[in-house]
């Protein structure tokens, strides 16, 4: 099953992509996608309820702007350098635990909106990762039943300020959080849709040309580590999103190193969780 959420921000209603292509806004099942949602069997309660209704479903117009595709969770949490060479481009070691660190889920946008370059900006950069959606509550959970916990995965791009979280002190969180660093989706796409989140393509180019070309298959720590691992530190919530990581190939491992600009295009994509487009455009616009 595939759920967007669609409308302008702040006012997104909750649809889902049928088996025909269409989207169906299913306001009318009367729950948006978040906590109580996710954590509630909503996905197979909504399943039951299309079987009925999905035929009076008003359809949405496929030029209506895409959403986050779930409400604003408790919690972003991120995994840095989960791909052996994209640690080497970072001239960072290899990490021999997860290194986790958060995102502010203000962060958040949808698929296709702007990319906005905050002020003071000099060096945005692009992250395409796997992003997984927790859909039952998690606290010291072992790996062996760690998948039970998945509602689903999307498409995220780990937007990265690197002079704001290599170059001012501190945690990571600050080249991380800007308002649009975490546009994801098109769509929330639950785990029967996915049957091996350890072996999809994932992708992301600027302005046309490929810049990360990978594949989940080289994530050092896999998701049932990674939902077992961080739920020993904190309970994780139905909606909250586990980033798995980006791949070799941003801005800062090029030599020189290149960074976006308003006009870029960015594009990015993962097998079996759609693509989504982002134009760069400086702050205050
Ligand atoms: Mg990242």
């Amino acid at each position: 099953m595939k759920l967007i959420r669609a409308g302008k921000p702040g006012e997104e209603r909750p649809g889902v992509i049928h088996n025909n292509g269409d989207w169906l806004d299913v306001s009318a099942f009367g729950e948006d996608y978040g906590e109580a949602f996710l954590g509630g069997d909503g996905r197979q309660r909504l399943a039951a309820w299309l079987e009925q209704h999905a035929g009076s479903c008003p359809r949405i117009p496929k030029d209506t702007r895409l959403g986050p595709p779930i409400c604003r969770p408790s919690k972003i949490v991120c995994v840095g350098l989960n791909y052996a060479e994209h640690a080497r481009e970072s001239r960072m070691a290899v990490p021999e635990e997860p290194v986790l660190f958060f995102k502010a889920t203000s962060a958040i946008c949808g698929p296709n909106d702007n990319l906005i370059i905050p002020r003071g900006s000099r060096k945005a950069d692009w992250e395409v990762e796997l992003a997984v959606v927790i859909g039952k509550r998690a606290s010291y959970v072992e790996e062996a039943g760690a998948m039970a916990h998945v509602a689903g995965y999307l498409l995220h791009n780990d937007y990265s300020e690197r002079a704001f979280q290599l170059e001012q002190g501190g945690q990571w969180v600050k080249g991380k959080s800007c308002d649009t660093f975490a546009p994801i989706g098109p769509w929330l796409a639950t785990p029967e849709d996915i049957p091996d989140p350890h072996k999809l393509k994932l992708w992301l180019k600027v302005n046309g040309e490929m810049m990360q070309n990978s594949t989940t298959a080289d994530l050092i720590f896999g998701i049932p580590h990674l939902v077992s691992y961080i739920s020993r530190f904190m309970t994780l919530l139905p909606g909250d999103i586990i980033s798995t990581g980006t791949p070799f190939g941003v801005g800062l491992g090029l030599k020189p190193p290149r960074y976006l600009k308003p006009g870029d295009v960015v594009e990015l994509g993962i097998d079996g969780l759609g693509t989504a487009r982002q134009v760069a455009v400086a702050y205050g616009r």
